[in-house]
């Protein structure tokens, strides 16, 4: 459908509804699709908000100084105190400002400048549809090319990154709360398109956000840069970082490090080779630019999902040949399936549904809706292929490798298995979540899949 009226477009985004600005229901209301109660989802929204900014500064203070250690940092609390926590709180420093500010503008300016084909996006809920330049991958290698280069060529040594990582991150969410007021006050003085609306509270439209697709001039994507350009590209970059540390350190790269660092370093290419599906789903097409999703791909990604491998930096364990060929092939496989999952999907939307899932043609629902402008559309929901194992089962290996990239950090501590805890909370609550939103979008034909394809995570269980 988006494909049909992409001719017709020149913008960076087209109404083709015609609709004014939505005004969204405050979230925990049944309209927003929510699966809980106002209270719950304001109290959680407020927890969140102070909340995540210590835990990133406890995060890498236990990792870094305490030996991954959760209850080495429990004893020191219950020495100091809150002052002792303070106390350690790093100050952002001038030396963090200019790394942070030297690798957003190179990649600012990597996204705006090479070339790459005109991707359409799919359709708004007001009925716009976005337009963006795939030039991911691009970005991708030069930005690792480049960060090698430099330190091989002695320009630039990345364990300063390192070195300065606690000063980097209160730098992160300082400068990425800010960043989240600025998209708050865009989105109620100069909105980039219709996609965009206020719930009342200025509590959930910082936090959820105002608008969908927020630009700077046309083409310059505020969602494309925070979660892919800077959050998912910092993944790759500090993993790179810490296997340079590690060997500044200890003069050589251990084989733990090595498995850890290579499934991030897969996982954060397939994501790049896949970048344009990333387009249609959740984060981009439907969760909105705020402090949700934008200071979560600025500050949280960089901090909470490179913290297995930051663990290792000081911890340069042995896993052995065999162990660590294992651990490798198993985190690769995971990878592998969770791509093809979000691959069959795409390609059987792309295609209309006229190709081969599992090598034969795939079975469907044709799931009509309205938009927000009372337009009726339909979309089709694949009920073949992994799609009818479960109605989200590629949160099942998107957690394995996870897990097999933390494992070879083996069990002595319990801290660099957050990720992998907080992301089974995550998707687990994000597939409720999508279950709500497409039911609320689709009524009796979600209703029809659902009797389909029964289980919502783990067929069998969940
Ligand atoms: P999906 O890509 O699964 O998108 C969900 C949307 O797909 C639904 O809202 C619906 O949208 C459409 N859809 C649902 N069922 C079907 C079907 N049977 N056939 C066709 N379309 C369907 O969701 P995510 O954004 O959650 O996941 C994308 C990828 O990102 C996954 O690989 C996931 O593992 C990964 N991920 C990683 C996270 C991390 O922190 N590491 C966090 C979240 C996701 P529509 O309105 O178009 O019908």
């Amino acid at each position: 459908m988006a494909k049909k009226q992409a001719g017709k477009s020149k913008d960076s985004t087209v109404n083709d509804s015609g609709s004014g600005n939505e005004t969204k229901k405050p979230a925990g209301s049944k309209e927003d699709g929510s699966i809980h109660s106002p209270v719950v989802a304001y109290a959680s929204m407020l927890g969140l908000l102070s909340s995540c900014p210590p835990f990133v500064i406890f995060l890498w203070y236990t990792m870094v100084h305490l030996d991954g250690s959760a209850s080495q940092f429990w004893d020191f609390c219950k020495q100091q105190g809150l002052q002792g926590f303070l106390r350690i709180c790093p100050k952002p420093t001038l030396i963090a400002w200019e790394l942070i500010a030297s690798y957003a503008a190179f990649e600012a300016a990597l996204q705006l400048l090479l070339p790459g084909e005109r991707v359409i996006g799919p359709v708004s809920p007001a009925g716009n549809i976005p337009v963006y330049k795939a030039n991911g991958v691009a970005a991708y290698f030069t930005t690792l090319t480049t960060y090698i280069a430099i330190w091989w060529f002695g320009l630039f040594n990345p364990a300063i990154v390192y070195d300065h990582l606690g000063e980097i991150f209160s730098a992160l969410i300082i400068g990425s709360f800010i960043f989240c007021i600025f998209l708050y006050i865009k989105g109620h003085v100069a909105p980039s398109s219709t996609d965009s609306g206020s719930s009342g509270d200025a509590i959930i439209d910082f936090y959820w956000g105002m608008e969908l697709y927020p630009r700077i001039g046309k083409s310059f994507d505020i969602k494309v840069f925070t979660n892919c350009r800077f959050g998912m590209m910092s993944w790759a970059v500090l993993a790179v970082t810490y296997c340079i540390k590690q060997y500044e350190e200890y003069g050589r790269v251990a084989d733990s490090m090595l498995v850890s660092s290579i499934l991030m370093l897969v996982y954060v290419t397939k994501f790049f080779l896949w970048e344009s599906g990333y387009w249609n789903t959740m984060d981009i097409a439907h969760d909105r630019a705020g402090f949700y999703i934008c200071w979560g791909c600025l500050v949280w990604v960089p901090s909470v999902y490179t913290s297995p491998a930051m663990y290792l930096v000081r911890h340069p364990i042995s896993l052995g040949l065999e162990l660590s060929l294992g651990i490798l092939i198993a985190g690769i496989v995971c990878i592998f399936i969770n791509y093809d999952c979000d691959r069959q999907r795409q390609l059987f939307r792309k295609t209309n549904g006229n190709c081969l899932i599992w090598g034969r043609p795939p079975s469907k629902i044709e799931a009509w809706y309205e938009t927000k402008s009372g337009e009726k559309k339909s979309n089709l929901l694949l009920t073949s292929g992994w799609w009818s194992v479960s109605r989200h089962f590629h949160y099942v290996p998107e957690i394995l490798a996870a897990f097999f990239w933390t494992l070879p950090g083996l069990f002595n501590h319990f801290l660099p298995y957050f990720y992998v805890i907080f992301l089974t909370i995550l998707l687990f609550d994000r597939a409720q979540r999508d279950d709500q939103r497409c039911r609320a979008k689709y009524g009796k034909y979600w209703d029809m899949y659902c009797k389909q394809v029964k289980y919502n995570i783990i067929p069998g269980v969940y």
